[in-house]
């Protein structure tokens, strides 16, 4: 299994428009950071979590010329504005794509995306074509995509929830301020886990760096890289001020297992 991580950004990216901060203005590509996005290549498959609005920038980057399937945390515009370019899969597989998600998530994609979940088109794929599979509204719960096994569990955003995900020892807990008993009982033993970790302050819906680095000393993974970060992180001091095993993401950061 080879994971990468495709967007390392908070919902306005890194830099922010019209922003003239030290880490907006840096030249570090460490401190770029497109929308929060991941890609789990497995057995030959590749999922996507999330279809940011930096979609076709991070494809072009990484080199992805196929997804097979997309696995939803939640339906804000930082994680689902890019469906539009998922068009480019299906040209390239030349077949429909299932799309996973809570019933709220896919029930607010197809008002705000209703062209992508239509049947297939007859003639060529002018449009996306996507088949919405409903996940249930439990804690934590296996399912299983293409042959692969994933392990969802129902985290807090502010008020709404999000779907963590775990596949074998590799987690990603992405736009989390509450990670419930059942979250944590679901990352046991992990090995590897990618994290929300908005800003230095605290957030209404988002983790902090105090916060998160409580839950990676209970969570206790041999790794953890912390995402969704804002222009409030500049990549080389936080690299310097996080313990041993804590590493910031960025965009294009691989982790293979
Ligand atoms: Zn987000
Ligand atoms: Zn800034
Ligand atoms: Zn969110």
């Amino acid at each position: 299994m080879r994971v990468t991580l495709l967007g390392a950004g908070g919902s306005a990216g890194v830099p922010e428009v019209g922003c003239l901060c030290a880490v907006c203005l840096s030249d570090d590509p460490k401190n770029k950071r497109t929308r929060a996005s991941l890609l789990i290549e497995i057995n030959g498959i590749n999922i996507l979590i999330d279809t940011s609005p930096d979609l076709r920038q991070q494809a072009l980057r990484q080199g992805i010329r196929r997804v097979d399937a997309v696995l939803y945390t939640h339906d804000h515009a930082d994680h689902t504005g890019g469906v539009d370019d998922m068009r480019a899969f299906n040209v390239q597989s030349n077949a429909p794509i299932p799309v996973y998600g809570n019933a709220g998530t896919l029930a607010l994609l197809g008002q705000r995306f209703a062209y992508a979940f239509l049947p297939r088109p007859d003639l060529a794929w002018y449009r996306p074509c996507l088949v919405p599979h409903i996940l249930p509204d439990e804690a934590v719960f296996q399912f299983d995509v293409l042959g692969v096994t994933i392990t969802a569990f129902e985290q807090l955003h502010g008020r709404m929830k999000t779907f963590g995900y775990r596949v074998g020892n590799f987690a990603y807990s992405t736009d989390v301020d509450v990670l419930p008993e059942t979250a944590f009982a679901a990352l046991n033993g992990v090995d590897a886990w990618i994290v929300d970790c908005l800003r230095y302050t605290e957030s209404y819906t988002h983790s902090n760096l105090k916060h998160t680095l409580g839950w990676i000393e209970q969570v206790k993974p041999r790794m953890a890289i912390l995402t969704h970060m804002a222009h409030d992180f500049d990549y080389t001091r936080l690299s310097s001020e996080l313990p041993a095993g804590v590493v910031p993401g960025y965009d294009g950061i691989v982790l293979e297992f």
